[in-house]
């Protein structure tokens, strides 16, 4: 099968030409002239390979390299540009901040002559990962979490952060997610991956801590890992190891059908919420993360799918769902969380129903440690009270 690859530029001529080399090359090129063709039709970013002009319309390269992040492609980036050469660096330096794959900085007037030397490398690229690649991965650290604020909707406060995990591939660059996670649930890796991800968030909760910082941390943690033999002595463990209070830990759980029949797993969820641990229900509202399951087990926060969250303030559906949730987040005594909020539509409209908490792009993206220090430094957060 031919590898995708997509032309942003609003030069018929580059079009053209870009296209015939790729072809030649075993790539199935397609072009997009403006934002808003992409926009509207979102599958030409289907793409391994995007060759990417630094101007389009009333756009720069780096509103599209915003745009590119922001749909979280993990496609290989080539300016193909007539713009200058520090111009073009800043753009690679941007991009590659981003955790984007940028092969460099190619002048228009030698698309003909040097695309070839930027092909090559990337047939070499395999495209999947596989399990014994994300084995290696997890025993080199190539794994790292990056942090997304939670506000306090009725103070405007960050109370605590999300972990999320990303895979920083010597080759392919920085993955995402979908990209392994399920491959990790498919092989018995998603246990040691989990450890990975509770081992480097209590490190950092220890970190932030002594620094007087009073963050709590959310986990996400999947079914099958609360099945795990051992669970609760190597949480005990860690937990003394890292000297962490397991109060300033939230648990994350999404698909947690049949946990409650296992009687096992519902006893480690139970010993943990007992410790003081919180546990919420993960995507609330879709798939198996239903409303049986607040009764059967501890569940102190539910988080709102972010579906409903992003159509609240279009859909009068997404908005009758997304207040009932609220209204019975309070009915319950537990904690809601609306997650994916994306414009301050969606913020009012929750913080005036009396939502707890909040988090998606309007508040925050998920930030390196770095740049949530900076965060924070601009933005009200708790503190430990000395
Ligand atoms: P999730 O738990 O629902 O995490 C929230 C996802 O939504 C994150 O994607 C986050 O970057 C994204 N997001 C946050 N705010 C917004 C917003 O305003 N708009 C939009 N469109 N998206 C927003 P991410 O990091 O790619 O994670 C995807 C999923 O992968 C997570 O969904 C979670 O189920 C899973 N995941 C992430 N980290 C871990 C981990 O350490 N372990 C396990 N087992 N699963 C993880
Ligand atoms: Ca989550
Ligand atoms: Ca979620």
């Amino acid at each position: 099968m031919p590898s995708n690859a997509l032309i942003i530029d609003d030069d018929y001529d580059v079009q053209l030409l870009g296209k015939m080399l790729l072809n030649q090359h075993g790539y199935s090129a397609v072009t997009a002239g403006s934002l808003g063709e992409l926009a509207r039709e979102p599958s030409l970013l289907n793409a391994e390979l995007i060759l990417l002009d630094f101007g389009l319309g009333d756009f720069t390269g780096l509103d599209i390299i915003d745009y590119l992040y922001d749909l979280r492609l993990n496609a290989s980036i080539l300016l193909l540009s007539s713009c200058s050469k520090e111009t073009a660096d800043h753009t690679i330096e941007v991009g590659k901040a981003k955790g984007l794959r940028m092969l460099g900085f190619l002048p228009k007037s030698r698309l003909l002559t040097d695309l070839k030397a930027f092909l090559e490398p990337l047939k070499k690229i395999p495209k999947a990962p596989n399990s014994t690649e994300l084995s290696t991965a997890i025993r080199e650290k190539q794994l790292f979490l990056v942090y997304q604020p939670k506000q306090n909707l009725q103070q405007g406060i960050i109370t605590g952060v999300e972990a999320l995990v990303r895979w920083q591939d010597p080759e392919r660059g920085i993955l995402y997610p979908d990209a392994f996670i399920p491959l990790a649930e498919q092989s018995d890796l998603i246990v040691p991956l989990t450890w990975y991800v509770i081992e480097h968030a209590l490190a950092q909760q220890a970190e932030w801590q002594s620094q007087g910082l009073h963050l709590n941390i959310a986990i996400n943690v999947p079914a099958a890992f609360v099945k795990a033999e051992g669970v609760l002595e190597a949480f005990d463990q860690l937990i003394q190891q890292s000297g962490v209070s397991l109060t300033t830990i939230t648990l994350e759980l999404t698909e947690t059908m049949g946990i409650e029949c296992l009687s096992y797993a519902s006893y480690v969820l139970n010993a943990l919420r007992q410790h003081g641990c919180q546990l919420a229900l993960d995507d609330f509202g879709t798939g198996y993360s239903s409303l049986v399951q607040l009764q059967r087990l501890p569940f102190s926060e539910i988080k709102i799918d972010r579906g409903f969250v992003s159509l609240m303030d279009q859909d009068s559906v997404a908005l009758a769902i997304a207040l009932s949730i609220i209204d019975l987040g309070k009915r319950l005594g537990m904690k809601v969380v609306a997650e994916g909020i994306e414009t301050e539509a969606q913020y009012t409209l929750l913080a005036d129903a009396g939502c707890a908490m909040g988090q998606g792009y309007f508040i925050a993206r998920p930030l390196s440690v770095t740049a949530l220090d900076a965060y924070l430094s601009e933005h009200s957060h708790s503190r430990l009270t000395a």
